[in-house]
């Protein structure tokens, strides 16, 4: 595997011992055939899950301003079928939602059995940007990584495959695309003066992320720091994850969906003896 998963809490994990660049025994032309092929697979495995409805997945995508979230998401779901796929975005959150437990605007956008779910930012803001500017008492974010690792828990056990992704890029790689983006009118859509602002805490944030990593990887929720200066080998890492994450289901969807095929031919055997009755 390109990058290996974090299955495990309380490891201690370095970001800056983590390299953001493609490794260079990866060569770029093999990678881009490569990635064809693992886009082929998902699209299979997207079908039989959508059709067999006894797993989900959730995709969620974390990392800084410019890291490529919104590329990823756009290379996953060109790979996928539409219709079993859906993408939400978590911005700031609304009034209505500060009403709510920080859960609730999350868990209305997971999957149902069969889709996919992409998010674009999720309840892991909640302690990254929430503990970085302090935006509520520090007693309240602490306790949010038991909740989010219960939350979770509970969406696998209803058949959610969960990837995590946190889109590592350097410091130097940021402000080339925050300057690419001032200079380049087509991107300007993108360009956020905030984000410089937020990369004056740029330290904060490897802490926070960290800490949130650490604390909130499992089996059944695995992230998968993914080296992401480079954008074919980011979507390469992601793409792979997921083909190997589905992969070993696949036989139970063939089963599930045999299964289905012969319900189906029995009852209407049935309903046909029945008409012959009348
Ligand atoms: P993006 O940067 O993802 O393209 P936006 O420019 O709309 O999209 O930024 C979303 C902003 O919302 C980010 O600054 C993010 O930190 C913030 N945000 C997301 N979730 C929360 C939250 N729970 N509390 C406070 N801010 C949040």
């Amino acid at each position: 595997m390109y990058v290996d998963p974090i299955t495990k809490r309380d490891k201690k994990l370095s970001l800056k011992d983590i390299d953001t660049a493609a490794p260079k025994k990866v060569n770029k032309e093999e990678a881009l055939k490569q990635q064809e092929k693992l886009e082929e697979e998902l699209f299979m495995l997207q079908d039989l899950m959508f059709g067999a409805k006894k797993n989900s997945v959730l995709v969620v995508l974390q990392g800084r301003d410019t890291a490529g979230k919104d590329g990823t998401i756009k290379r996953v779901v060109g790979a996928l079928n539409p219709r079993g796929v859906h993408v939400a975005s978590f911005g700031v959150p609304t009034e209505e939602e500060r009403e709510h437990d920080f859960l609730w605007r999350i868990h209305r956008h997971t999957p149902r059995l069969g889709e996919f779910s992409i998010f674009n930012r999720s309840h892991y803001e909640d302690v990254l940007v929430v503990r970085v500017h302090q935006l509520l008492p520090e007693k309240i974010w602490k306790e949010r990584y038991d909740h989010i690792n219960t939350f979770e828990e509970t969406l696998a056990e209803h058949g959610c495959l969960i990837l995590k992704f946190f889109l590592h890029i350097s410091k130097d790689e940021q402000k080339d695309r925050l300057l690419e983006r001032e200079a380049d009118p087509s991107k300007a859509w993108k360009l956020n003066p905030n984000d410089w602002k937020e990369r004056q805490y740029w330290g904060e944030y490897t802490e926070a992320n960290e800490v949130a990593i650490s604390r909130c990887s499992s089996e059944h929720a695995p992230w998968w720091v993914v080296p992401a200066d480079a954008k074919w080998y980011r979507n390469l890492v992601v793409t792979e994850a997921l083909v190997k994450t589905l992969r070993p289901y696949r036989e139970s969807w063939v089963k599930a969906l045999e299964r289905e095929g012969k319900a189906a031919k029995a009852a209407l055997e049935e309903y046909k003896k029945k008409e012959k009755a009348k």
